[in-house]
């Protein structure tokens, strides 16, 4: 799906001066790397606040641990999508309502989250899937409306903005946080676990920065009790080498969806990815929506093709969630996306040849 190695042989040299910065000075735990990539990634997203934490988990976690959510809490979300965005929620002592998508866009769909709504409900988790942006601006209206937070999950949006009223807005910017993971397959990928918090509001920053270092904003005083969730600066070195090179790589991952939708025009039983008109989408993930998924995969993986399927159970139907009731058909968009969505190899590295043979392969099995 990713060749992690073509991206490496590319930016080696500037990854391993900045990790040896970190390596000569031997302050691996928030040294100034942190500081440094808690900003520039404030600055892309807009936003006057960056945390940086252990990983894109903790990224939800922390924020929904500052909602003090008591037992019956609700937070509203969506069930297509990784599932850290519905367990941090469960971890934060809260109970997940999940809502169906958007079936153009797989985002979660503003009209069904407001009628989810109820005098339980303390916040939203929206994900910016397959990296484009959720209707951030309506969630927020209705957010806004209820007095309850906004999370955005943009795991797999870091970059990708979306114009509101005129203007670009990014992700990271429009909800009460917004959340990013840098797991090494991610848009922006360190070489080990990563994440971070973007936020407007001085109040709660100051606060997410105390819950990731348990609890204490000064070394041995805990204003209350917190997590040990931290960036390694050796972490934010890989990253903040990569930084510079990220709008470049989603243009190139741009260029090549485009290229797979030309190619799959008038391709009956494929239909390309659908971005919202006011989305400019960075194409982490490229999907398609299919029929007879599974005998295309197999096709596929017998020509040593690789293809995922982003997500084969939705989560409102997993074991650890039986509890809540929820039963086949409740979310009927959601599950029809789980029977026919293949997501196919897109990455900045990825050649006109070696996309041409996803392409045939795909054109051979539906003859
Ligand atoms: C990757 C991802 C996460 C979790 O990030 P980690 O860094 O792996 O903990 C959360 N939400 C979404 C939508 C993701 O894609």
């Amino acid at each position: 799906m990713l060749d992690l190695k073509a991206q490496y042989r590319v930016i080696k040299d500037e990854v391993l001066a900045r990790m040896m910065d970190v390596v000569e000075r031997q302050q691996f735990i928030m040294g100034p790397e942190i500081v440094e990539l808690e900003g520039q990634v404030a600055a892309l997203s807009h936003a006057r606040h960056g945390i940086a934490c252990a990983s894109g988990t903790d990224a939800l976690l922390l924020p929904l641990r500052a909602l003090d959510l008591r037992p019956g809490d609700e937070v509203i979300t969506t069930a297509f999508t990784f599932f850290a965005t519905a367990g941090a929620i469960h971890n934060a002592g809260g109970t997940p309502v999940f809502v169906d998508i958007d079936a153009a866009t797989f985002n979660i769909d503003p009209a069904r989250v407001e009628s989810a709504i109820t005098a339980r409900t303390r916040g939203i988790v929206a994900v910016d899937l397959y990296g484009q942006m959720a209707p951030m601006e309506q969630l927020a209206a209705i957010a806004s409306k209820h007095s309850i937070a906004l999370i955005e999950d943009a795991a797999q949006a870091i970059g990708a903005r979306r114009k509101v009223g005129g203007a670009w807005r990014m992700a990271g910017e429009m909800g009460t946080v917004g959340t990013f993971s840098f797991f090494p397959t991610k848009n922006l990928g360190g070489w080990g676990d990563g994440g971070l918090v973007t936020t407007q509001d001085d109040a709660l920053a100051d606060r997410l920065r105390r819950l990731r270092l348990h609890g204490g904003a000064k070394q041995y005083h805990h204003d209350e009790v917190g997590i040990n969730s931290r960036l390694d600066s050796m972490q934010a070195a890989v990253l903040l080498a990569k930084l510079p090179h990220l709008a470049g790589w989603s243009a190139g991952r741009r260029a090549r969806a485009a290229r797979y939708t030309a190619a799959f025009e008038g391709l009956g039983p494929v239909r390309a990815p659908v971005s919202d008109p006011a989305n400019e989408h960075i194409f982490h993930q490229y999907t398609i929506r299919v029929d007879r998924r599974d005998e295309l995969r197999a096709h596929l993986q017998a020509r040593n093709i690789a293809s995922m399927i982003y997500y084969p159970i939705a989560l409102h139907l997993q074991e650890c969630f039986a509890h809540l009731g929820y039963q086949l058909g409740a979310l009927p968009v959601t599950e029809r996306a789980m029977a026919e969505v293949l997501s196919l190899p897109i990455y900045p590295e990825l050649t006109e040849g070696q996309q041409d043979e996803v392409i045939q392969a795909i054109r051979e099995f539906y003859g």
